[in-house]
């Protein structure tokens, strides 16, 4: 019944996918056969014997399996999406979905996981694959598995009900931003970029109106705020914005209630399962270790930034001053920033780009690879989805395949936006010797026009190190088991350290300067280009941190120590946040709480913090290049590929980050790294 993988390309597991054979009609067979075959080895293994061969390894081999398949189309849908292909994914998904969510609650295999750990066996196992029996059995006990029978419904219902409010959160904040918008006529529209400009004259003629059309969209609403010499048209787009799906608005796009509620059922939902809080829940898989170190970080990095969130305020006010506003409002904050950054560090990204092709930033990235690391990196051949596409080999010295990896660089209308990095195969030990790790690296930079290689702006260099640190960490492991491979099982506040970290590399000089060539000249980039760069970077940091923070702690607290039946709303608690950490205030009645769509329409509840978290990881972890005078130096590499990125989720991220660093994570190289430092 099996169809040969020849005729089904997505059968095919010997190497690399046959992106070129692989057509939307193969989808669907190959995903319900792969299926199949997953739930006959889910009923098999149930009642196997439960050793690691008998149990977890069939488990892992047909999992990876549907992983790898399902992977290809959904990476397709992703870059090379078509009408058929989307048809293909959209009816594929919910099987895909049932598939996983029905493994997640499986019993048996919850109560095959459970003998394992009791097992003699389990001790002998190594390391990796301890961790792999441990992190299953802690996702089913987070998923309720070990519930009493009389408790299971009420943790299902609410469960439910979270999803369903969570969705309907951000419907209401959808919807109340779609109703508002504001035509306005040339004389309002002073100082607005001419693209948004263009765009908003399009989108007031869609309505069959003379005039300009703004709404409360970011691509709409960030450029007036910034650029508008209008003072009244910014304050009104901002008391919109700053009011939407509150109870100032429409009442049926009101989220007061659903973020009472949500925070409620939280806090049951955790209770449930014996916790006191819902941030205890929400860090159990993750690397922070309490809700009180979370916020003790948080409270930190506050008291360091704020001194210079404060003299950020002061620069801001007198600048304003300046420009004839005598008090400076919320309104006017991204407005006079703006003017005060042209006036200061005035610099093009046209004039950088110019000295960023793509050739050169592509040999310096694999330079730093190749300096830190000892591999060399060199194109190959693959079958490709697009001609754009490229393909490349990473070696060891020895000349041994370690990892391969695919890049599309270019923006496509068949392509998402954005910048990610995604795995296509994982590092492992199978029968016939080590599989390689492969990873796919994509970006939506422009493509070269006229004759010239593609030039990259300064943030899209960030971009492209980041992208390839993340894939660096997938295809440098060293483990052998699927579950903890490369980016696998790794914590996710700590899953940003090797991307964040090679975004180091851009702001040296000594590292960026042999990566530029001017493209008509050949020069490479100006010193004092350079330093104004570095200037513009650090504008402004202490008081964007200070938000953030702010930002943070509301998460963090209201999912901690806030009672939602004491009577308080979450708005009080953010006033409360605000009177203690913030160097700004908004007026009275913004309602921020009801727009914060990552906490409550989103996966952040109790984790905003990670944003702040693995900045600092990743800041620190590079303190110790520096340290040494040489930040491409081979011995300092070699501990963090070892103790960082070879190990995977094997093992907790703070003992990665401890045995690489010696220490537990300071803030000290992010604070400095954004001009913060303290004058020693
Ligand atoms: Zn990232």
């Amino acid at each position: 019944m099996n169809a040969p993988a020849a005729l089904n390309p997505l059968l095919d597991f010997s190497g690399l996918p046959r992106f070129s054979e692989l057509k939307p009609e193969h989808v669907a067979p190959a995903i319900d056969q792969l299926l199949a075959e997953g739930r006959a080895t889910v009923s098999a293994v149930a009642n196997a014997s439960p050793t690691w061969q008998a149990f977890v390894a069939p488990l892992e081999d047909v999992n990876e399996r549907i992983g790898r398949a399902w992977g290809q189309v959904s990476h397709l849908h992703a870059v090379m999406d078509s009408p058929q292909l989307r048809e293909a994914y959209n009816a594929n998904l919910p099987k895909i979905t049932e598939y996983w969510t029905a493994l997640g609650q499986n019993e048996a295999l919850f109560a095959g996981y459970k003998k394992l750990r009791a097992s003699a066996e389990f001790e002998a196992l190594s390391a990796p694959r301890r961790k792999i029996v441990e992190n299953a059995l802690r996702d089913f006990r987070l998923g309720g598995a070990e519930l009493p029978a009389d408790k299971k419904p009420r943790f299902a219902e609410v469960q439910a009900e979270l999803a369903r409010l969570g969705a309907k959160f951000s419907e209401n904040l959808l919807d109340a931003t779609n109703a508002f918008s504001i035509v306005v006529d040339e004389s309002r529209t002073r100082g607005i970029p001419a693209d948004v400009l263009e765009a908003a004259r399009e989108a007031a003629q869609k309505d069959a109106k003379a005039g300009w059309k703004f709404t409360l969209h970011a691509p709409s609403y960030v450029p007036v705020m910034q650029y508008a010499e209008d003072r009244a048209l910014r304050e009104t787009l901002y008391r919109e914005s700053a009011t939407r799906a509150s109870e100032l608005g429409k009442p049926e796009w009101d989220n007061t209630p659903l973020i009472a509620r949500i925070v409620r059922l939280r806090r049951e939902l955790a209770q449930l399962l014996g916790f006191r809080n819902y941030a205890e829940y929400s860090l159990v898989p993750k690397m922070a270790r309490s809700p009180a170190e979370v916020l003790e970080f948080l409270d930190d990095l506050a008291r360091r930034a704020r001194p210079f969130a404060e003299k950020d305020v002061a620069e801001l006010r007198e600048f304003a001053r300046t420009l004839g506003l005598d008090s400076l409002q919320s309104w006017d904050v991204a407005y006079v920033s703006e003017k005060l950054r042209l006036a200061r560090y005035a610099f093009s990204d046209q004039e950088v780009k110019q000295y960023f092709p793509e050739d050169a930033v592509l040999a310096g990235l694999f330079r730093v690879a190749q300096a830190l690391y000892g591999v060399g990196i060199a194109p190959a051949a693959a079958p490709l989805w697009h001609p754009d596409v490229r393909f490349f080999e990473i070696r060891d010295a020895a000349g041994a395949l370690v990892g391969q990896f695919y890049l599309d660089l270019y923006a496509r209308d068949t392509k998402r936006g954005g910048a990610w990095m995604d795995d296509a195969i994982t590092r492992r030990r199978t029968a016939s010797g080590i599989q390689a790790p492969v990873a796919y690296l994509n970006c939506n930079f422009s493509r070269p026009v006229g004759g010239k290689p593609a030039l990259f702006t300064h943030d899209e260099v960030l971009t492209l190190f980041h992208e390839f640190g993340h894939g660096l960490h997938h295809l440098l492991t060293r483990i052998e088991d699927l579950g903890v491979s490369g980016i696998t099982g790794v914590e996710w506040d700590a899953v940003e350290l090797p991307s964040q970290f090679m975004e180091n590399f851009c702001w040296e000089w000594d590292v960026l300067r042999p990566m530029t060539r001017r493209v008509d000249t050949g020069e490479p980039l100006p010193r004092a280009l350079f330093e104004r760069m570095v200037a513009a970077k650090n504008f402004q940091s202490g008081l964007a941190m200070l938000r953030q923070i702010e930002f943070a702690l509301f998460d963090m607290r209201l999912h901690f120590d806030f009672d939602p039946q004491a009577g308080a709303s979450a708005l009080d608690l953010l006033r409360e946040v605000r009177e203690r950490v913030a160097v700004l205030f908004p007026p009275e009645y913004n309602r921020f709480p009801n727009s914060f769509s990552h906490i409550f329409g989103g996966g952040y509840a109790a984790g905003y913090y990670s944003y702040k978290w693995a900045e600092v990881l990743s800041a620190d972890a590079y303190s110790a290049f520096e340290e040494g005078g040489n930040v491409l130096d081979p011995k300092t590499g070699a501990r963090f590929r070892e103790e960082i990125l070879a190990v995977g989720g094997s093992r907790p991220a703070a003992e990665s980050f401890r045995a690489f660093r010696g220490r537990e994570p300071a803030v000290d190289a992010l604070l400095r790294h954004n001009g913060m430092g303290t004058a020693a």
